[in-house]
């Protein structure tokens, strides 16, 4: 036998028990983000690795150590979309969708980061993403946030915990770094390797440290809400009372920065305590400067991400399945394969929505109901000889304690449909 080839580490096959999970959860995330308005963008899984170097900035986890960059046979740098903001910006601009108008977009689909495979983090992981572009109000950031809530109570999760930051304008963000090369510099000996690297390329990524040694340190530093212009801090307090008027509570953390640069005003983070360490399921924030920064014309814009291993990890008992197949047909004898196809496509032709499994391969009624009992199904129909010969069949209940009957074929659909409510 030869060596089975594993997969990656970090990459992980979903398996049909599972799909079942991911499906259920990612139409109900799709269709209440559709149900606001929102349009699908579908961008490639490859992209040039300046997009992400330019975009989420150099001197941040992601682009120093996370991302998957290789040369293609031209020579040419590309990296496999640790994210999808960045591409969604470079699509919406290539496309010509942001010139003089509003866009309200979604994506989902696998992202990839060299992380430390662990409980929640992977290295291909997946996302929902949506990204609203040419609003620069707090209204746009509260309808994300708002949007973000439905989706939890669809899912039924109630203890996520939404926190919100402001990082506020461009200008004041440039004083406010000041303060704080200036207060870590006084504690270069408390600073770690990284943050040490840093404190004057990009010290704002000194405050998202994970590093448990450095949090005293980083409490105490200067607070960037402390720090705000006005233009900022109308914009988050407009935002305080749109998420007020609809009673989203929400928590202020002011140390709540984000892995990413590009970020500006508002951030939010939707957290649980539920999934141990890796406790945030949604991410997001206002990130005004980055189409042009991109190469486009000025446009506000705003989003999140979602992750759904997370999601699913904390939602999972809460999703309703319909996933097994409401009948097994068995069919025994050569007649009745014959008659039992045909009986089955006229059933799958008047219920659209039963879900059946037609028996292949023959065997006995013992074997055939055996893997009809083990696919799930609630009803058995079988096709003997007799039945295909009368044009009857025979319905036996696999979960529930009623006799079998045997009914007229064409009496069926009628039966199904009442029976299953389909
Ligand atoms: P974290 O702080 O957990 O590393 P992040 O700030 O790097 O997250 P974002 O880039 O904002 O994450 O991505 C948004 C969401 O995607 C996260 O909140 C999380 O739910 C999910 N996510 C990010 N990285 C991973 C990963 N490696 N594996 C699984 N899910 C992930
Ligand atoms: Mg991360």
């Amino acid at each position: 036998m030869s060596k089975l080839i594993q997969a990656i580490r970090g990459m992980n096959d979903i398996t049909p028990d599972e799909t079942a999970y991911w499906r259920v959860l990612e139409n109900t995330i799709v269709q209440t983000i559709i149900s606001y308005g929102y349009q699908q963008i579908r961008f490639p899984i490859v992209e040039k690795t300046e997009l992400f170097a330019r975009s989420i900035g150099e001197v941040t986890d992601i682009v120093e150590k996370e991302m998957y960059t290789f040369e293609d046979r031209n020579g040419d740098s590309l990296t496999l979309r640790p994210e999808g903001t960045a591409s969604c910006v470079r699509a919406a601009i290539q496309n010509g969708l942001l010139h003089h108008q509003t866009q309200r977009l979604w994506y989902t689909g696998p992202m990839f980061r060299y992380e430390r495979p662990q409980k929640g983090r992977y290295r291909q992981f997946h996302q929902v993403g949506v990204e609203a572009f040419g609003m620069d109000g707090p209204d746009i950031d509260a309808e994300l946030i708002i949007m973000t809530a439905r989706i939890w109570r669809q899912l039924g999760l109630t203890d996520l915990e939404l926190q919100i930051n402001s990082l506020g304008s461009t200008e004041c963000r440039e004083n406010y770094r000041t303060l704080l090369v200036d207060y870590f510099g006084r504690h270069q000996k408390s600073l770690d390797e990284d943050s040490q690297r840093r404190l004057h390329r990009n010290p704002l990524r000194i405050l998202d440290s994970k590093n448990p040694a450095m949090q005293a340190l980083i409490e105490d530093a200067p607070k960037l809400q402390e720090h705000l212009d006005e233009d900022a801090s109308q914009h988050f307090e407009g935002l305080k009372t749109l998420l007020d008027a609809v009673n989203i509570q929400y928590q202020i953390n002011p140390r709540l920065v984000r892995g990413l640069d590009y970020y500006n005003k508002t951030v939010f983070e939707w957290v649980t305590t539920q999934l141990g360490a890796q406790g945030t399921v949604c991410a997001g924030g206002r990130y005004d400067g980055l189409v042009v920064q991109l190469g486009g014309k000025p446009s506000a814009a705003a989003g999140f991400a979602m992750g759904i291993e997370r999601l699913v990890e904390l939602a999972k008992h809460n999703l309703v399945l319909e996933n097994m197949p409401h009948v097994y047909l068995v069919l025994v004898g050569d007649t009745s394969v014959v008659a039992g196809r045909v009986l089955a496509e006229t059933l799958r032709a008047g219920l659209p929505n039963l879900r059946m499994i037609s028996h292949c391969g023959g065997g006995s009624f013992k074997s055939q109901f055996k893997r009809a009992d083990k696919s799930g199904a609630q009803l058995a129909l079988i096709i003997g000889e007799d039945e295909a010969s009368s044009q009857t069949v025979s319905l036996k209940y696999l979960r529930q304690d009623q006799a079998q009957q045997t009914i007229a074929q064409d009496e069926l659909v009628v039966v199904l449909k009442k029976y299953f409510q389909i």
